[in-house]
């Protein structure tokens, strides 16, 4: 079986492509290598779906691109991470998965969201 596309990522990508910015820049913006970069930019993905107008902020989720298994696979934390980091909704993520910190078992609770792995998650509402 091979490993997910990225989409989410790689649409990111493309977009900062397109805004006119380097491999090198997109890398610093992103948190990724400038060769990760490279290496996704240059992979055929398929179009993402044609926006619809949002009606909630789940609608903008870059993630909704993805196979889950970007999110729910540690293999591909830094994708994920990535992925995240450049979201438009991703203080409200964060903001959800954190009212969730206390409610389920450390055990009961995977993959990324806003960016943070359960760990971090727990640390985050811990300290807060
Ligand atoms: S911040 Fe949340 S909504 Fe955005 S890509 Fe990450 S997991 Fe998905």
């Amino acid at each position: 079986m091979s490993a997910p596309t990225p989409i989410g990522l790689v649409y990111a990508i493309t977009q900062l492509t397109a805004a006119g910015k380097s491999a090198r820049e997109i890398g610093q913006q992103l948190g990724i290598s400038p060769r990760t970069v490279t290496r996704w930019r240059t992979k055929p993905v398929a179009e993402p779906a044609p926006e619809t107008p949002a009606t909630t902020w789940t609608d903008k989720a870059l993630c909704r691109f993805d196979e889950p298994e970007v999110f729910f696979n540690d293999r591909y934390l830094g994708a994920a991470r990535a992925t995240c980091r450049t979201c438009p909704v991703r203080r409200q993520c964060l903001a959800l998965a954190l009212t969730a910190e206390g409610t389920l078992s450390k055990h009961n609770r995977y993959g990324v969201f806003g960016g943070l792995t359960p760990e971090e998650r727990a640390a985050r509402a811990q300290a807060s």
